[in-house]
């Protein structure tokens, strides 16, 4: 068994840590946190560096999140404004928000992939892009040029 390490084990250790990367002499935090300065300084040089990265990659994540989450909501605007356009028959504001859609939804795969760290998502399986797609066809039915552009512009671009 590896001995505990008593800075790390400290109900304080929070406070210790950020003494400790603002440059305070270990001894004074010794001190002050009433540890051992040997203890403070093994903790310095052995532990504070990896509490520091993992802090670092919580705060990453979180930032992630939350870019998910603005992209997500942006994707929910999108899609209602592409329902209400398809109920006015608004043809051009529906092909935009179909667009917008469309990059939102590379924006969530790249982000997500990122996060779980898997390989790129391929959008041309994403269940969502397979069921906007249904969707718009679905929607330009009866506008048949309409609909062939469409959907050879997204052949070309799902190749691209
Ligand atoms: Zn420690």
């Amino acid at each position: 068994m590896p001995r505990r390490c008593t800075v790390c084990d400290h109900p304080e250790r929070h406070s210790i840590d950020e003494a400790l990367v603002t440059g305070a002499p270990y001894r004074s935090v010794a001190k002050r946190f009433e540890r051992s300065e040997s203890a403070v300084y093994r903790h310095k040089t052995e532990h504070l560096p990896a509490h520091l990265l993992k802090a670092k990659e919580v705060e990453e994540a979180a930032r992630a999140d939350d870019l998910l989450d603005q992209v997500r909501n942006l994707q929910a605007h999108a899609l209602d404004i592409l329902e209400r356009a398809e109920k006015a028959g608004d043809l051009r504001t529906a092909l935009a928000a179909i667009s917008q859609a469309r990059g939102n939804l590379e924006l969530l795969g790249k982000l997500a992939g990122e996060l779980d760290e898997r390989p790129v998502v391929n959008l041309n399986v994403s269940p969502e892009w397979l069921e906007l797609r249904a969707v718009m066809v679905g929607a330009l039915e009866p506008y048949s040029e309409a609909r062939g552009a469409v959907l050879s512009a997204l052949e070309g671009a799902g190749n691209g």
